[in-house]
């Protein structure tokens, strides 16, 4: 490496320019540990607020590790990617019954827990322990990829490689807690994914897109495939004030969340129908639908829905409330006022906001 100014440069910069987070300000490795698992996916002003609800209810690995999983669900609700609630909750778990409450202080030892990958076990030996081990992440990549010129898809294990090997370099005479979050700071304020604040970058005079003009055309990202839209098809069914809602598998996609029970149709046929008849098959209820509809879109990370919820009315009133459904391990009839007791996903929180306002 020709030059190596620029990590003290951007460590100078950072002095003057972090910005405050309740994690950054008091890093405990328990709030390092809950941060970086929320900050996956999801940006910082986005997790400051489930950050603060989290450690209030839990604030400490016993009280988590104790906690019911649902209610571990329950503070993680909107934020999205639940298998990281489950795995972290899971992890903790081991941390308190087989590490003797101690969270490892390395990434080898951390990378062993559940749900902890190479960014987060770096993330959390070196800003919590102080552990000389770079983070690479998106935002990492793409600022290296523009100030060392490097044209080849990020995406590729051999760019991550590249990356991570030349910052092993450049983070052992450094102190490796700041100079990883001096890194987060700068893709996140300064050397942004579309217009980078070239004029305000600390390391702009060795940039080697800076120098020739090419910032727009870097990181090389490959394009990505247009997601799929799927139809889905629920049942909001009411026993008097009450409604039915059913349990997702802990081992699926947003697995221990409520929902409405349903699923995927074809997307060509009756919508009404296939939804009654895809109820009924799970719930073994008797049933009908009556005129009101309820319609939602929205966005995962690989697809997108269409959802649509069909008003209904229990006529079997001699069914048990609590009876088994295959595919779901609970049922529950709720009222309104119980619905904060319960985890939904964003797609069922926003039908039953429009139940709500009917
Ligand atoms: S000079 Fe511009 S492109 Fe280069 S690292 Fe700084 S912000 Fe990113």
């Amino acid at each position: 490496m020709a030059n190596l100014n620029w990590p003290n440069d951007l460590l100078e910069w950072y002095s003057y320019n972090k910005r405050s987070m309740p994690w950054r300000d008091n890093p405990l490795p328990y709030y390092v540990w809950v941060s970086e698992v929320m900050l996956q996916q999801t940006q910082v002003d986005t997790v400051i607020p489930y950050f603060e609800r989290f450690i209030t209810k839990f604030p400490n690995l016993e009280l988590l590790a104790n906690a019911d999983l649902q209610d571990v669900l329950k503070m993680w609700e909107g934020l999205g990617y639940y298998a990281r609630a489950r795995n972290f909750h899971k992890a903790v778990g081991i941390v308190i019954q087989e590490l003797h409450g101690k969270i490892p202080d390395n990434f080898d030892d951390l990378r062993q827990l559940p749900g902890l990958g190479d960014y987060t076990a770096a993330a959390v030996a070196s800003i919590a322990y102080g552990q000389k081990i770079p983070v690479v992440d998106g935002n990492v990549l793409r600022v290296f990829a523009r100030f060392w010129g490097i044209k080849q898809d990020i995406k590729t294990n051999s760019v991550k490689t590249k990356i991570f090997n030349r910052l092993k370099t450049v983070i052992k005479p450094v102190e490796s807690s700041d100079f990883n979050q001096s890194l987060m700071e700068l893709g996140a304020l300064i050397c942004r994914p579309k217009h980078p604040l070239c004029p305000q970058c600390p390391i702009q005079n060795e940039c080697i897109a800076f120098e020739k003009g090419i910032t727009d055309k870097l990181p090389n990202v490959k394009r990505k495939a247009k997601v799929p839209t799927y139809q889905y098809g629920a049942c909001v069914i009411w026993h008097g004030d009450k409604f039915l809602i059913s349990k997702r598998e802990n081992d699926v996609m947003l697995g221990g969340l409520w929902e409405f029970p349903g699923g995927r149709l074809d997307g060509k046929h009756n919508l009404q129908k296939q939804s009654y008849e895809l109820v009924k098959s799970v719930t073994n209820f008797e049933f009908q639908i009556l005129k009101n509809s309820y319609k939602i879109k929205h966005t995962y990370s690989h697809f997108k829905i269409e959802l649509i919820a069909f008003k209904c009315e229990l006529v079997d009133t001699e069914s048990s409330p609590t009876r088994m459904i295959k595919h779901c391990n609970d049922l529950r009839w709720i009222t309104f006022s119980e619905v904060i007791n319960y985890p939904f996903d964003k797609a069922t929180l926003k039908v039953i906001d429009q139940v709500a306002r009917e």
